[in-house]
């Protein structure tokens, strides 16, 4: 598996693959890989020729006061995860090989960006739209692989390249969960043992919504009520924001109706976790 450091030879690579007209599927992550990373990696495979995986923390989509500094780092464990996964070629670029002296581009995207992560982390979807381009640019993908499990950022994503005609298919691909639901993030090494504990009330709460609506609740209001009085019963939990919206447009939703997610966002101590499902109400 080869690792590629450098945009320029990124880019040779990539006039190479085009050329012999090779199918690529492009896994970016921000390194730190666990198996929801790999089960993006194993779907890229089997639907490519060339599988690259790119691995830059991108310091661009944290805030000031969020944890880039903080966020683990492990390019040589990752290397190995990746080969082993099956991925061609790992592309971990310095932050000045993409952000060279000068740079001054960024992607906005509009209404998408305005609620929930985007409110909360100004800034953050600008970053990550900006960087994704970059990346896309730079491999030229056949298939991008991205998890449910960021879901207001898949939405952001397919919007962006639909924008800017990337001729790449986004593949959206189901959360990957620890054995009592917690979703799988490279967060989740920052808990402590008792946070730990605790963290599983964000998959507990949505698997609540789940129930509710399938018994026939009709309305979002007194859902989140319940979701988030079961996710403050945890002590370490500090409630961001708890919401049903419309699966596209990311609005709001009041009667539960139509193809729906339900979002969730919460800190667990020092560690902010998000986690979503999406349900259909015929
Ligand atoms: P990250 O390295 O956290 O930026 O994530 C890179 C990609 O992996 C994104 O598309 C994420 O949505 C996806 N991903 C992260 N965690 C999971 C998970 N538990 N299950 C599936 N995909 C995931």
């Amino acid at each position: 598996m080869k690792l590629v450091r450098s945009v320029k030879q990124m880019a040779a690579l990539t006039a190479g693959y085009q050329q012999q007209r090779r199918r690529v599927g492009v896994v970016p992550t921000m390194g730190a890989l666990h198996e929801g990373h790999l089960s993006l990696i194993r779907v890229a495979r089997e639907q490519n020729d060339i599988v690259i995986v790119t691995i830059f923390v991108n310091p661009l989509q944290f805030g000031p006061q969020e944890d880039f500094k903080r966020y683990p780092r492990s390019l040589t464990k990752d290397r190995r995860l990746a080969a082993a996964t099956g991925a061609d070629l790992v592309f971990a670029p310095s932050i000045t090989e993409i952000y060279p002296a000068g740079f001054q581009t960024g992607i906005d995207v509009g209404e998408l960006v305005a609620r929930w992560e985007g409110a909360s982390r100004l800034g953050h979807f600008r970053g990550v739209a900006t960087v994704v381009a970059i990346l896309f640019q730079l491999t030229q993908p056949t298939n991008a692989y991205v998890g449910q499990k960021d879901y207001q950022q898949s939405v952001v994503i397919r919007r962006m390249a639909a924008d800017l005609r990337f001729r790449c298919r986004i593949h959206v691909l189901p959360t990957v969960r620890e054995a009592d639901g917690l979703a799988m993030s490279s967060r989740n090494a920052s808990l402590r043992p008792a946070e730990r504990r605790q963290a599983t009330v964000l998959v507990q709460a949505l698997e609540l919504a789940r129930t509710r609506i399938q018994a026939g609740a009709g309305d979002a209001g007194p859902l989140i009520d319940e979701m988030r009085q079961l996710i403050s019963a945890a002590t370490s939990a500090r409630i961001d924001y708890v919401a049903i919206v419309h699966a596209r447009t990311l609005e709001p939703q009041w009667r539960l109706h139509g193809a729906l997610a339900i979002l969730v966002a919460v800190w667990i101590g020092r560690t902010r976790l998000i986690d979503n499902i999406l349900v259909d109400v015929p």
